[in-house]
């Protein structure tokens, strides 16, 4: 485990050791995330006399290791919905609707990776395309929880990228593909973001920007989607909140290279290849 610190990664693999051991049944949430304070208090000890990596040395691997679900909004950008209504490649049978008839989705966990993997080209017959998104990292248990108190069991934020294969199948299956979702470059603490809501985001493909944002433009904001959700799942530490991705989705293709970025959370490259057979 690394803290990031201009430039540097500093290894503090050490406070890792206070969380506790875990035997048959595991938990289904993730024990990181749920004692991020305690690990963040020895953090903070380890931190003067950590290991210093030079960041271009070190391989990420996603920010959560283990997230007992993965949620995702699947249309909450106005422009977004205007796009996929009028463009016959991005909707086929799914319900195409406003995201509080359409409700949330969920991706496979096993298709989450971290910056330091390509993304394979799954269905290399078919198109599949790039969707930036603010991810919210969930830091605690909770069920029925009101927007104005949602932010308080939010642990951090990431960038996503929510690889999607075009087509008719249920968006479960289309965006589950191994390493169909990517998570990084690293998770930035709640108390450094101080409005999830006024947020740039931007994704550029081999240089050219395709998508270009800013969460203020959410249709459901982040407060509204925790709330949503809550009122049909218990949400628990280590669970990924995918909030939707705006315009501009496009095809990428083997080689090709993602950059997105979220404003004050980071940057997350990405690289293409072509997946097996
Ligand atoms: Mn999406």
């Amino acid at each position: 485990m690394g803290v990031v610190d201009n430039g540097q990664v500093c290894d503090v693999s050490e406070a890792l050791n206070l969380l506790p051991g875990c035997g048959y049944p595991f938990p289904r949430h993730d024990v990181l995330m749920e004692h991020l304070d305690e690990v963040r208090a020895v953090i903070s000890r380890l931190l003067p006399d950590a290991e210093r990596l030079q960041i271009d040395a070190v391989r990420f691997d996603p920010p959560v290791a283990n997230p007992g679900k993965i949620v995702a909004a699947p249309v909450n950008y106005t422009r977004h919905l205007q796009e996929v209504l009028s463009d016959p490649n991005l909707h086929h049978d799914n319900q195409i609707n406003h995201i509080e008839r359409a409700g949330l989705f969920l991706k496979a966990n096993s298709s989450l990776i971290g910056m330091g993997d390509p993304v394979a080209y799954c269905q290399p017959a078919r198109r599949t395309d790039h969707e930036v998104e603010l991810v919210v990292v969930i830091g605690k248990h909770c069920k029925n929880i009101q927007a104005e108190d949602a932010l308080s069991v939010v642990a951090g934020y990431s960038v996503g990228l929510d690889m999607t294969i075009r087509g008719p199948e249920e968006r479960s299956m289309r965006k589950s593909p191994d390493t169909y979702t990517v998570l990084g470059p690293w998770l930035v603490t709640a108390d450094e973001i101080a409005d999830p809501g006024a947020l740039e985001l931007t994704l550029a493909v081999n240089g050219a920007t395709r998508q270009q944002a800013n969460t203020s433009d959410l249709i459901l904001g982040v407060r509204e989607l925790i709330a949503f959700a809550t009122r049909f799942y218990t949400l628990h530490p280590g669970d990924l909140l995918f909030t939707g991705t705006p315009e501009g989705v496009g095809p990428v293709v083997p080689g090709d290279r993602i950059v997105a970025s979220i404003q004050h959370v980071g940057e997350l490259q990405v690289q293409v290849v072509g997946g097996a057979e």
